[in-house]
């Protein structure tokens, strides 16, 4: 009988620092669906390369090797998304820079990848999600019912970034960051596996000019439309 059970996912992919975490959260939230951060997983295998003395640059056969053998869990404590490996809560380690471009080399590599694609379809197997991500609605979730790619000019997402951190009490620099988001952007759309690109029958949304707020409605009503 369970096995019949068909779930609702919408897919929202696009660059760093475009809004995807805190739109989709919030969207989860007035749907109740589960809210899954798949750059998550990618920042966990970095970290621990990067804890280990990997290079993440140079030494992917032994990055694919790790991502291979590492159990990586999500679970949701209080509702939030921690990421564990092998055992090991990690959430907390995974948001500086360094991991921010250790993240971007690692899924770059297609055995990481084809190790941490079970863990993102299985969870959509299960529940109704909001997936965000770069490759969500191209190949995680190819069939998802709602597609949308959330996109906003470089200027505009380093911004936004630097904002969130100076209001976080983090120290940093809009000049790093915007090196930060053009070096992930540069990478990611170009790599041969899973580059970030809008999946045909996606919606493209630059909110550029649109406030968070404006952001949800926007996109609440467009799922709505299709769901
Ligand atoms: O979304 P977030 O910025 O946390 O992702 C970190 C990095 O992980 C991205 O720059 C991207 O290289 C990679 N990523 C990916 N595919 C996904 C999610 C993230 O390649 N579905």
């Amino acid at each position: 009988m369970g096995d019949n059970v068909s779930y609702i996912s919408i897919a929202i992919d696009g660059p760093a620092g475009a809004g995807k975490s805190s739109v989709s959260k919030s969207l989860a939230f007035k749907l109740g669906f589960v809210y899954v951060d798949t750059g998550a997983i990618y920042r966990s295998i970095a970290y621990t390369a990067i804890k280990l003395g990997l290079d993440t640059k140079v030494d992917t056969e032994k990055i694919a090797e790790l991502a291979n053998k590492s159990t990586v869990d999500i679970k949701y404590i209080d509702g939030v998304q921690h990421i564990f490996v092998d055992g090991d809560d990690v959430t907390d380690y995974i948001r500086t820079p360094e991991v921010s471009k250790g993240a971007s080399d690692v899924s770059a590599i297609p055995a990481v990848r084809d190790a941490l694609l079970f863990i993102q379809r299985n969870i959509a197997d299960n529940n109704n999600v909001i997936m965000d991500g770069r490759d969500i609605g191209t190949v995680v979730l190819p069939d998802a019912t709602v597609k949308i790619f959330l996109t906003a000019s470089i200027k505009n997402r380093a911004e936004r970034r630097y904002k969130e951190m100076t209001e976080k009490g983090v120290e940093c620099n809009l000049d790093e960051i915007m090196a930060e988001i053009s070096y992930r952007d540069e990478q990611d759309s170009n790599r041969p596996v899973a580059p970030l690109k809008p999946a045909p029958d996606s919606v493209v949304f630059d909110n550029s000019d649109y406030n968070f707020e404006q952001s949800v409605d926007f996109l609440y009503n467009i799922i709505k439309e299709k769901c």
